[in-house]
């Protein structure tokens, strides 16, 4: 007789997850059809349809591969100093900020986005007073899990509007404005999952104003720097401007969608702090976080980062690569949202070029994806989020059919 023998399976139905990317690859994979497509990955794919290794990384790889000096030491807790320092100046900028010079910034290597946000939430949920955090509704659905098993209280406020699928401005000001004072709240920094909507840099500074002056604190989730617009800087001026008012706030980054990097876990999380004696012991109570947890992160994925942030002909070509896949994705938008006005598809489309990021909120109800699923055999969230980076030009005419079907 087992002891476990009382266990229930965990759910694992890919329809009726709301947000469940992986079951609905589960069910893709299920499916013998030859037409079948993928849109619920949250990882890029080429044209073809494959992962992409970066040829960036592929080099640098090489150069770590060559130097024999390396070891297999075990890292210092907060990770690789240099890594760290790369980080910091990625989100915060190149000439960046005060609050680089002026050590006011305290970074950690931690596990790519998910490890970076759980570290800062355990360090909140240890030394903060407001155990409260605010998420946007809807969000990426690992955020209520991450918070409140780390002991924070989870809360949301207004993000999107269904109606105009837009962003719902008014209803974040209200939520913000009526949260207590202090409580932690969590912002996309770019490229907002799963909506794809972002605020303006004028909405973004409204939002700003409220939280200094409730006292609020922002906790940034960094996880598609570059990614979105294709510009590093571009897509981290909402940070910036929050680190530019010299106010606290927390960012995790991740490197698994900018460099490709997904299965290496690779990010870091910043507390930027008011002066840096209050920097160095949060670092010092960051250490007495991580210990217990993993002891040290791993070697391989932050020594790759590290390489190309470090190096001028890398870095460059980074950025060129970024960008392609990027484009590459806007480009998707467009052939898709062209594809669905040349069928003459009943409804307003244009959020499909609107939206930001890897994934276009489609505004499909369940029941529509459901149909799409059964009879194109076309895999997505049943919220109605594609994954735009499946898609190809091969590929979009098939899922033009499909929506139009889905919605006449
Ligand atoms: N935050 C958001 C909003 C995400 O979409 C993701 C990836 N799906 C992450 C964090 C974390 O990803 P990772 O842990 O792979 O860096």
């Amino acid at each position: 007789h087992s002891i476990f023998a009382n266990i229930l399976p965990a759910p694992e139905d890919p329809i009726l997850d709301p947000r469940g990317a992986v079951f609905v690859t589960v069910a893709y994979n299920k499916d013998p059809s030859p037409v079948k497509l993928n849109l619920g990955v949250g990882a890029y794919r080429t044209e073809e349809g494959k992962p992409l290794v970066l040829n960036v990384v592929r080099r640098a790889e090489q150069l770590l591969v060559n130097d024999r000096s390396r070891v297999k030491e075990y890292l210092p807790i907060v990770g690789f100093a240099d890594f760290n320092k790369l980080s910091a100046k990625l989100i915060l900028g190149a000439d960046s900020s005060p609050a680089i010079k002026g050590n006011l910034v305290t970074t950690v290597q931690c596990l790519s986005g998910t490890g970076s946000l759980r570290v800062g939430a355990e360090f909140l949920a240890k030394h903060y007073y407001q155990r409260t955090i605010y998420i946007p509704n809807p969000t990426w659905g690992n955020h209520t899990k991450i918070f409140n098993l780390a002991g924070l209280a989870v809360k949301t406020y207004r993000y999107y509007d269904p109606l105009t699928r837009g962003l719902n401005i008014q209803g974040l000001l209200e939520d913000l404005g009526s949260a207590p004072s202090g409580a932690i709240l969590l912002l996309h920094a770019c490229a907002h999952n799963p909506t794809g909507v972002d605020p303006t840099l004028e909405q973004w500074e409204q939002i700003r104003r409220l939280i200094r002056s409730k006292s609020l604190l922002p906790f940034f989730d960094s996880a598609y720097q570059g990614f979105a617009s294709g510009s590093l800087d571009g897509d981290a001026q909402s940070v910036r401007m929050f680190v530019g008012d010299g106010g606290e706030c927390f960012i995790a980054q991740s490197y698994a969608k900018n460099m490709g990097l997904y299965g290496e876990r690779v990010g870091a999380l910043s507390i930027v702090c008011r002066t840096a004696d209050v920097a160095s012991r949060v670092e010092s109570q960051l250490k007495l976080v991580i210990r217990p947890m993993y002891s040290s992160p791993p070697i391989h994925g932050a020594s790759i980062v590290s390489a190309i942030l470090k190096d001028r002909n890398l870095y460059n070509e980074w950025t060129l690569e970024l960008k392609a896949m990027a484009d590459r994705i806007i480009t998707m938008r467009k052939q898709l949202f062209d594809a669905l006005c040349a069928r003459g598809t009943p409804g307003d489309w244009s959020h499909i070029i609107k939206q930001i990021g890897m994934f276009t909120f489609t505004g499909l109800s369940t029941k529509q994806v459901m149909f799409m699923t059964k009879e194109y055999h076309i895999y997505l969230t049943s919220d109605g989020r594609i994954s735009m980076a499946g898609l190809s030009s091969r590929t979009v005419p098939h899922l033009a059919d499909a929506i139009h079907a889905a919605v006449t």
